[in-house]
């Protein structure tokens, strides 16, 4: 591997170049702040002109250049990210897989960045007579997504007529432009305070990482780096690190509850009996393992957020 070529583009990466990774991310809206926060959360500062690039506040320049990492990072409306990257313009994006799924262009997408999280959802009038996608035949459906939802359609044999909308959605049926909606939904309260009802998820979608397919080996090699960097991340949120006290003859059943990176760290207590476990647990299993370590005799549980996992 090139270490040298690493070496340079570090300490000349306060002025943009063409050995720069440059990566393109939302301008302004939902992704942006979870964009910013995972770069910082990686050590790489993005300025702003003399301020640092902060959640809730927009940058105004189209690029900016990290004074402490090889990458350049273009402000960009959402939509226009995944052909961006396909055309070379920028190496790697973070979008919504909703828009590359839409935009179907030739990217590669290499990971989930855990922000961003929704789904594309169809919804009918709550009190209509739709009930099912199967009552969708020869009913009008609004949409800002008629690929992915021409898709879905087909592969259910469904035959509906597609009207695309480019916002606002939600209030379609209402104004009689529309039978049912298929639109992006979190926690669905626009839904609720249209009166409308989810009747089918068609995508679940969250912000991914997506990259050019050409991409050049100077600039795979930094992206290697970034991607380690999102890794250990992403990882450390997944998991948690966990303190408790145990006693010398439960040690082995708790233990076996706690398999931490290796193995739990044990450590004598200055109370005879007893032993300190250190250990990490995943996000997913948390409240089942704490219930059985409680179970198992474990005292004094203190359960600490980890920054970065590098393992
Ligand atoms: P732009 O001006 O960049 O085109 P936009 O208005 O198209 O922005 P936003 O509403 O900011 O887009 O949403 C950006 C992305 O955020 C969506 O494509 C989707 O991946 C994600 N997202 C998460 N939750 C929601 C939600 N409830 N509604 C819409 N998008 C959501
Ligand atoms: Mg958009």
């Amino acid at each position: 591997m090139n270490f040298n070529y690493m070496k340079q583009t570090t300490q000349n990466s306060s002025s943009p170049g063409e050995d720069n990774l440059k990566i393109a991310v939302q301008k302004s809206g939902r992704l942006f702040e979870g964009s910013m926060q995972l770069l910082k959360e990686c050590g790489i500062e993005i300025s702003n002109g003399n301020n640092p690039v902060r959640p809730g506040h927009p940058v105004g320049q189209l690029r900016v250049q990290s004074p402490n990492f090889p990458i350049e990072v273009f402000f960009l409306r959402d939509d226009d990210i995944p052909e961006y990257v396909q055309d070379a313009v920028a190496d790697i994006g973070f979008v919504g897989e909703n828009v590359v799924r839409e935009k179907n262009k030739k990217v590669e997408t290499i990971e989930k960045l855990g922000f961003g999280k929704c789904r594309l959802s169809i919804a009918v009038p709550k009190n209509g007579v739709l009930q099912s996608v199967n009552d969708l035949a020869g009913k009008k459906i609004a949409t800002s997504y008629p690929v992915i939802l021409t898709d879905y359609l087909e592969k259910k044999n469904i035959s509906a007529e597609i009207h695309e909308i480019s916002g606002s959605v939600e209030i379609a049926p209402r104004i009689g432009l529309a039978d049912a909606i298929c639109d992006l939904v979190s926690s669905g309260s626009t839904l609720f305070s249209n009166e409308l009802k989810e009747i089918e998820t068609i995508l679940a979608s969250e912000a991914v990482l997506i990259v050019d397919k050409k991409i050049s080996p100077q600039k795979k090699f930094i992206l290697d780096k970034l991607l380690f960097r999102i890794r250990s991340v992403k990882k450390a949120k997944n998991n948690k690190y966990v303190l408790l006290n145990a006693p010398n003859d439960r040690i082995g059943i708790i233990c076996n509850l706690l398999p931490g990176m290796r193995s739990p760290t044990i450590l004598p207590l200055a109370e005879p009996g007893w032993s300190s476990v250190h250990s990490v647990i995943n996000e997913a299993d948390f409240w089942n393992v704490i219930e059985q370590l409680k179970a198992n005799g474990a005292q004094g549980i203190l359960i600490i957020p980890i920054e970065k996992m590098i393992e």
